[in-house]
């Protein structure tokens, strides 16, 4: 499946999924990275699949889904997003085929390039990652490919704001002892108003990470960072919600297509689905773990259910 949730989000409401990518792919090998390590490291943009199949499963998703089920399509998935050859076609048929706003996340790395940006721009609001101030950083947290540079980045965000009319929110992921310090905060929160953006979102590891000594930050550092970069800056918090499934789909397959994206607490994966009651819920990830397609893992003192594929990363 290439749509999945809609699934809750504390920035985009229900927001239904567009993953046009293959399990894992990606420029960056983010130290913290849900999805585990980077399996297909690569720059060279393709259409890793079908586009018109895309186009027709998120046709079939907003028939399916009911008025005031959607607040957000979006363009996320199991790597980067920009490295979808046709990204420019598929939002401008999304966009044709429904009036919801579209929204693209993204590391913004090839926001570097005039051909990428001019693809995105038709899309409502976008979320690009700035998470180091100096290219040292950089390379240790997002462990980009080697072509890759900070500056280019950087060149590619401005650009980008200058040519921009949508919404640009851009986030940033803090990760204890590596981006937190006072010092690094306040060349960031420089850089990070300089773009412009419309608002600086601090998100911390709150999945298990792909490097499993990536800690949380404490409370007071995203104080800090909240204080370093500016009025514009908030904190997203994780949020509970409704976890869509399609009516009458197989439970199993439905879990599976969203853990691939988003590892989920258990608790809040019971909760979420509580409509299905305990019992089928529990044989679904029961199937789902003997068929060796997803994972238990502990994280922060509480139990995930994660994709096979992201736990032999
Ligand atoms: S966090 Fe995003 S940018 Fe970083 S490795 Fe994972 S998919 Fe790629």
């Amino acid at each position: 499946m290439y749509v999945f949730g809609p699934v809750p989000s504390r920035r985009l409401g229900q927001s239904l999924g567009i993953d046009p990518l293959r399990f894992k792919t990606c420029n960056y090998n983010c130290v913290y990275c849900q999805l585990g390590r980077t399996r297909r490291y690569t720059t060279q943009r393709q259409d890793f699949v079908p586009r018109d199949a895309v186009v027709t499963q998120v046709e079939a998703a907003l028939q399916r889904l009911g008025a005031g089920q959607v607040d957000y399509v979006t363009f996320v998935g199991q790597g980067e997003p920009l490295l979808y050859a046709s990204l420019g076609w598929l939002i401008r048929a999304v966009k044709s085929a429904t009036s919801l706003p579209v929204a693209v996340i993204t590391n913004g790395s090839l926001l570097s390039e005039a051909e990428v940006r001019a693809e995105v721009l038709p899309a409502d609001v976008v979320i690009p990652t700035l998470d180091a101030a100096d290219a040292t950083l950089y390379r240790r947290i997002n462990r980009p490919h080697p072509s890759l540079r900070l500056e280019s980045l950087l060149q590619g965000l401005h650009e980008f704001r200058r040519e921009y009319g949508g919404r640009l929110w851009i986030e940033v992921m803090l990760v204890a002892g590596l981006n937190d310090s006072d010092e690094h905060l306040g060349r960031l929160g420089e850089m990070l108003r300089s773009l412009s953006p419309d608002a600086i979102q601090i998100n911390v590891p709150i999945r298990p990470p792909a490097e499993p000594w990536v800690q949380i930050p404490d409370e007071g550092r995203i104080r800090a960072a909240l204080d370093a970069f500016g009025k514009r800056a908030e904190s997203i918090a994780p949020y509970r919600g409704a976890v869509s499934t399609p009516a009458g789909g197989d439970l199993a397959e439905s879990i599976l297509d969203i853990i691939q994206r988003h590892p989920i607490p258990e608790d809040d994966l019971y909760e979420a689905l509580a409509g299905y009651g305990h019992e089928r819920v529990a044989a679904a990830l029961a199937r789902l773990q003997q068929e060796g397609q997803a994972r238990r893992r502990e994280y922060l003192g509480r139990v995930f259910w994660t994709c096979a594929e992201a736990m032999a990363a």
